[in-house]
């Protein structure tokens, strides 16, 4: 398999490393500490083409690397606004649903929010309690959703609500919701550990009356669509976290050069060449089984293989993330430990990786159920 990036791939990663380089680099830390993304840079990644439904997957994915190396919380937006609201609106929307939500996410550069989480409700769908019941020409939501990214600031969330409360998971439909309908508010903050810039937040469900237009993929298909987003959301964090590690590899590669002790850089000491060595081995690994099951995503979002390389890719590279950060802030000693340097964000921010959207030990268990087929 051969995973050399094409001429268009290669511009789209150098556009997105220069905005990272310019743009991002330079104010990251001071954002993330006031735990926002000013719109400009949302406007920014959007001028890039990096919102709305990507064309290109693998060049997408290079391009979330390279934002991820300067900070992980914008590509964490960007990956929700695209592989979470618009990719199902896309692949699962009537037209009419296509033409309104698809331009407002993509022309006119309004974020998207996915609300599925609860607090009782995670790793099991079949918990989730937010219901939805039809009344005339409208479905009425009430319910309380947890960990919503950019719930704050999105115009467009897609809500996973049951319809049929006695079939449990099977029993969920989504919805998108324009966020100014009447009954969608917005809780606290969710203050959190590492990716601070991207604000999540509880969303509450009051009597909320959305048009039954507003129905994505049909009654009761709700699981069956989560299914199906998070296949590309796996990648995107796989992506984010390969972006996290080689940001640690190559701060580590520098600052182990640069600081003297014992009269020698602390590069010359086989204890730190040894932790720089098996974080370059296991990015690399990382890198390859992002992009390997963003070839099988580019080439079919239904290719055979991609739910069992994606749990691959998403597992190992969030795994190895955070191993590298973890080595990293060992080789910057207790200025690691600092927030004045950029390694104690990527300690915070690789820990959220083995979490969101599905822990480590599901992706175990999805890759074993794929093995047993
Ligand atoms: C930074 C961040 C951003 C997020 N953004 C969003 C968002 O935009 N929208 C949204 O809807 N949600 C979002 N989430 C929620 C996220 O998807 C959930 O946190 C995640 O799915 C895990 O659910 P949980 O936290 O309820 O943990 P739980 O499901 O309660 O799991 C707790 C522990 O039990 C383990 N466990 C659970 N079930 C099993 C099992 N069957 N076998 C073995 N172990 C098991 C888990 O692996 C974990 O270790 C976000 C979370 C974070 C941290």
């Amino acid at each position: 398999m051969h995973f050399a990036l094409d001429e268009h791939q290669r511009e789209v990663q150098q556009q997105a490393r220069a905005f990272a380089a310019s743009t991002l680099a330079p104010v990251a830390a001071e954002y993330d500490r006031q735990g926002r993304i000013p719109p400009a840079i949302i406007g920014g990644a959007a001028d890039l083409g990096l919102l709305g439904c990507e064309r290109d997957f693998v060049g997408y994915v290079a391009a979330l690397i390279e934002i991820s190396k300067a900070w992980a919380s914008l590509a964490a937006v960007i990956s929700v606004h695209n592989s979470l609201v618009c990719y199902p609106i896309a692949r699962f929307g009537d037209e009419a649903q296509k033409k309104l939500y698809l331009s407002m996410l993509t022309d006119r550069k309004q974020l998207g929010c996915y609300a599925f989480a609860e607090p009782l409700a995670g790793s099991d769908a079949g918990a989730i309690s937010t219901t939805a019941v039809a009344d005339g020409d409208h479905f009425v939501l009430n319910g309380h959703k947890r960990f919503v990214t950019s719930g704050r600031q999105a115009r467009v969330a897609i809500i996973y609500a049951l319809t049929d409360p006695s079939k449990g998971r099977d029993g969920l439909s989504a919805f998108i919701v324009d966020t100014y309908t009447p009954g969608f508010s917005v809780g606290e903050t969710n203050e959190m550990l590492g990716l601070r810039g991207s604000e999540a937040v509880d969303v509450i469900l009051k009597d909320c009356r959305v048009p039954k237009a507003n129905l994505l993929g049909g009654l009761n298909n709700g699981f069956a669509i989560a299914r199906t987003v998070v296949e590309g959301g796996r990648i995107d964090i796989a992506a984010q976290a390969v972006g996290i590690g080689e940001a640690c590899l190559e701060q580590s590669i520098a600052k182990a050069k640069d600081r003297r002790q014992f009269g020698r850089p602390i590069a010359e000491f086989e204890a730190i060449q040894w932790m720089v060595a098996d974080m370059s081995t296991e990015i690399d690994a990382a890198r390859l089984l992002t992009f390997r099951a963003a070839a099988k995503r580019a080439a079919s979002p239904d290719a055979a293989g991609l739910t069992m390389a994606a749990a691959m890719a998403k597992l190992f590279a969030s795994e190895a993330a955070n191993r590298a950060a973890y080595n990293a802030l060992q080789i910057f000693g207790g200025h690691g430990y600092l927030t004045e340097y950029p390694v104690e964000r990527y300690f915070r921010d690789a820990r959220a990786m083995t979490l969101y959207e599905e822990t480590s030990e599901i992706e175990r268990l999805v890759i074993e159920r794929e093995l047993a087929k």
